[in-house]
């Protein structure tokens, strides 16, 4: 029989690639070939990936690759899931393989960070004189974070070196950690940070995932959930104890499920209970909920009647100004 389990793979390498586009071109054609699902960026600097597949069609992309001597030696992620968390696949010629625009750009393979395991980053998070800063964006951190760490009010990646410049006097002199999704981010960050003049900076290598599947911390001190940018939308970490960190934008209660704002002009990532999914009809704000394009009128095939009841339950009305 098929073996219908899946396996979703998280991985990249700074490797140089000579001509991406072309490599990119023929790396599609051998994703499809596989059935694979996914998306990739390619640059000159490497290639940063998520795919999913049957365990069969993931392991015969893994071995590829580690027979391609510029990915011999590359790390894959590995979670179970029981279907594609992809719809389409695409593999995309890129600038970078994570998007920071810097003016002068860091090569991680000079200038990077210490490594740190998962086991000497639980310890390192411990010490004194040591902040640590999550390198990811605001609603990825909002879901999910190590415990006391540090929160950058940033909506993309490449806002980041401002935020920290802003912000330098709450680092200054002090040990700092840095922490990603998968670990991409913090290479260059990382490196960025030491061009800046910190001087004691360590990265968590392998990033939250490898934390959380670390057979001797187990994702201790992570609390909440681990945002991922596939269908699954989250994945768990800590395995030992589990803090929800998470809010609901309506009522301010527990809360780890992310919906889009149901105007798509809008499409804001807002946690939110089912409850409140349908309360609200799922608008993050008034002008959001009575938008005529509201996908979530659409797909409930509301009239203009419930639509009202929904907005005067909640004190407000459809002819209400925006
Ligand atoms: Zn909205």
């Amino acid at each position: 029989m098929e073996n219908l389990n899946y396996q979703v793979l998280l991985y990249y390498q700074y490797v140089p690639i000579e001509d991406p586009e072309s490599f990119a071109t023929e790396h599609l054609k051998f994703c499809k070939e596989l059935e694979l699902k996914g998306r990739i960026l390619v640059a000159a600097e490497g290639i940063n990936g998520t795919v999913s597949g049957t365990v069969e069609q993931t392991e015969k992309y893994m071995e590829a690759m580690h027979n391609d001597p510029r990915f011999a030696d590359m790390v894959f992620k590995i979670d179970e899931h029981d279907g594609h968390a992809f719809k389409k696949m695409h593999v995309r010629p890129r600038e970078e393989i994570v998007s920071l625009r810097l003016e002068d750009d860091i090569n991680p393979l000079e200038t990077t960070g210490n490594y740190l395991s998962p086991k000497e980053f639980f310890e390192a998070m411990q010490e004194e004189d040591t902040v640590v800063i999550d390198a990811r964006n605001d609603y990825e951190y909002d879901l999910g974070h190590f415990r006391g760490a540090i929160r950058p009010e940033i909506e993309t990646f490449r806002e980041l070196p401002d935020w920290i410049k802003e912000n330098k006097e709450q680092f200054k002199d002090k040990k700092v950690l840095t922490y990603c999704t998968g670990g991409i981010r913090c290479e260059k960050f990382s490196g960025w940070l030491l061009e800046e003049g910190f001087e004691d900076v360590s990265q968590l290598h392998g990033g939250i995932v490898s934390y959380g599947k670390d057979p001797e911390v187990q994702g201790e001190l992570w609390d909440g959930q681990c945002y991922v940018f596939d269908n699954r939308i989250s994945v768990p970490i800590n395995r030992k104890e589990h803090v929800v960190v998470g809010v609901d934008y309506f009522d301010g209660q527990p809360c780890e499920r992310y919906v889009n704002c149901a105007n798509p002009e809008c499409n804001q990532q807002i946690l939110c209970s089912e409850e409140n999914e349908h309360k609200y009809i799922r608008g993050c704000t008034h002008e959001c909920r009575v938008s005529p394009r509201n996908l979530y009128v659409e797909e409930h095939g509301l009239s203009e009647q419930e639509v009202e009841e929904r907005l005067t339950a909640i004190g407000e009305s459809l002819k209400q100004k925006a």
